[in-house]
């Protein structure tokens, strides 16, 4: 499972770019002093209808954007058909913003105001029946919008191709999310109805997100605790996709596995500690609030599967030896009984420590909202995978949310992007697109490569249908032969 904690903070890597439309908008976009700010879903989903939100907030009035499939399908009036859409996409890619505006809008050979579809854009009611012109501002964000983006690279587009990449990549980079562990009944966190935040209903906050942010838990860590033996990884069992991941490891391919979820599964399935990137951390070790000691997060999970809040034995320990020391010597507390600000919690130095005498909580070292990633992150991207990655293969995840929304923008654009996910996005451009369940993808992947992915939950004479999704050459559909 994965879940989004809402860093902050100056590096790129650490934006707090919930949506990756405001990475794609960030260019320059004050076109002619029209302020878009882009308001999304706050959260990821691998459920089937994840991109329905997606909309620009332009002031008080909102801007809708239109997905390919409206296009393909004729769904807005007056808009591009697909083809002429795409069209105009690589023509822009091709000769830049200036010579594309000139050889458009200047020799009037189509509106700003259908060309404001092409680029995914609703024209919007504010604007209906003002002269083209009116159309220009928004035009000029749609263009960025686009030549900020990575275009598809055109020599990839079969599921051969595919099996081909695979087969000749070296340096594979992947990145998983929640998709990944929903065959081992793990909860997509945000899917509306699977979800884990449906459950969390009974207990009261006014936001499911409460349960992981950083105030809360040291307001209550009681309510985290509540929840946290239904998310704790306990059986030792992985995915088919999980294997693949360490199957690209045996065949020395893999380069980084960087991952959105939590539930440390890669280490089941025996990928190496140092092919993985927890993105968002994990249950694998856990830190006292108090005074940071850590450790492996096996030696909380009894506690936490029975219900209680772990505490930090170290604490512990110091807290008795005080306890036999002559009273004299003892901190009392103060008498005003004033509370020490929450905020300066963590600072608050030794000595303070002693005017509330209980051990530190335990916190599993997740990334909690409100937290910041951890470093290793854009560390290891910039500084080494950067050179080296020869391929992305991107799974069970929409790829919305920051940090790992921002890898294949960082990665240089020739590097060719396969997608394996339920749904399609929109937002972001692949070569490869393998539609379906990611178990069911890898597999057949793998057979095509006459690769061995031997799991238990693949059937041993498993036959898979794939048909290609009218109206994208790139674009195909997984499906098993029967079911
Ligand atoms: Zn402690």
């Amino acid at each position: 499972m994965d879940f989004v904690p809402a860093p902050s903070g100056g590096t790129p890597v650490k934006v707090p770019v919930v949506e990756v439309e405001a990475v794609d908008v960030a260019e320059p976009v004050n076109a002619e002093s029209i302020a878009v700010e882009v308001v999304s879903s706050e959260y990821e989903t691998d459920s089937d209808d994840s991109d329905g939100l997606d909309t620009l907030s332009q002031s008080e009035t909102t801007i809708q954007l239109i997905r390919d499939e409206q296009l393909r399908d004729g769904l807005v009036p007056g808009a591009c058909s697909l083809e002429e859409a795409v069209a105009f996409r690589k023509r822009l890619h091709a000769v830049g913003k200036a010579a594309f505006v000139e050889e458009t809008l200047v020799r009037e050979t189509v509106t700003a105001k259908k060309l404001c579809t092409a680029f995914g854009i609703m024209p919007p009611a504010f604007l209906e029946g003002e002269p083209d012109e009116s159309y220009g501002p928004l035009l000029a964000i749609a263009l960025s919008r686009e030549f900020s983006r990575r275009p598809k690279l055109p020599e990839y587009n079969t599921v051969d191709d595919a099996v081909r990449l695979l087969r000749e990549s070296k340096n594979i980079i992947v990145l998983t999310g929640a998709g990944i562990s929903t065959s081992l009944g793990i909860p997509d966190f945000r899917s509306k109805d699977t979800g884990l935040y449906s459950k969390l209903e009974h207990l009261g906050l006014s936001d499911p997100q409460e349960v992981f942010d950083i105030h809360v838990f040291r307001e209550d860590p009681s309510i985290f605790f509540s929840i946290a033996k239904d998310i704790l990884p306990t059986e030792k069992k992985y995915s088919p996709t999980h294997g693949f991941i360490k199957l690209l490891q045996d065949k020395g391919k893999l380069l980084t596995n960087y991952t959105q979820n939590i539930d440390n599964i890669e280490a089941n399935a025996g990928v190496l500690p140092e092919k993985i990137v927890q993105c968002h951390g994990s249950f694998a070790t856990a830190t006292c609030v108090k005074c940071k000691h850590r450790v492996s997060g096996d030696a909380i999970f009894d506690e936490i599967k029975e219900g209680k809040i772990p505490e930090c034995s170290l604490c512990r320990q110091s807290i008795e030896a005080d306890a036999l020391k002559p009273q004299g010597l003892k901190r009392k507390r103060s008498s005003n009984g004033d509370h020490k600000d929450r905020k300066n919690f963590e600072d608050s130095s030794d000595e303070e420590d002693y005017e509330i005498p209980t051990p530190g909580v335990m916190k599993p070292d997740i990334t909690f909202f409100g937290e910041d990633l951890p470093d290793e992150f854009g560390h290891r991207l910039v500084h080494h995978d950067r050179e080296l990655a020869d391929l992305v293969i991107v799974i069970g995840t929409s790829l919305k949310v920051a940090p790992v929304a921002e890898v294949p923008g960082i990665l240089p654009r020739k590097i060719p992007q396969i997608y394996i996910s339920r749904t399609p996005v929109s937002h972001t451009g692949f070569d490869i697109d393998l539609l379906g369940d990611c178990d069911v993808v890898v597999s057949e992947l793998c057979r095509r490569a006459g690769w061995n992915l031997d799991h238990h939950m693949i059937p041993v004479n498993e036959k898979v249908d794939v048909t290609p999704v009218e109206g994208y050459e790139s674009r195909h559909v997984f499906q098993v032969n029967g079911a």
